[in-house]
């Protein structure tokens, strides 16, 4: 996946100005599809247009090779340290599986 920056913060969310200094020389580049689970919350409730894929886990990923992390879903049971991949981007939502 690519990460863009400027000033020394790495995100996934491209942005046309950065955010701090407003230039839009944004640097992209590609990193790797794998990651660690950072932090994650398990859904078992969740909103209606998602009820066919509970239970599954909104995830935190830090990305290996940037300081940048993203906010996933997976459907697959995980724990904080847990050695992840980048599946699609799917409807928005970055998907991730084990
Ligand atoms: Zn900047």
């Amino acid at each position: 996946m690519k990460v863009y920056s400027c000033c020394g913060h790495e995100t996934v969310v491209k942005r046309h100005y950065c955010p701090t200094c407003g230039s839009d020389q944004i640097e992209q580049r590609e990193v790797s599809n794998d990651g660690t689970i950072y932090s994650y919350t398990t859904i078992h409730v969740p909103p209606v247009e998602f009820e066919h894929l509970a239970p599954y886990s909104v995830v935190l990923v830090q990305l290996e090779g940037t300081s940048a992390k993203v906010t996933g879903r997976t459907t697959e049971q995980v724990a904080i340290g847990d050695a992840v991949r980048f599946l699609e981007l799917k409807d928005g939502a970055y998907l991730y599986t084990k």
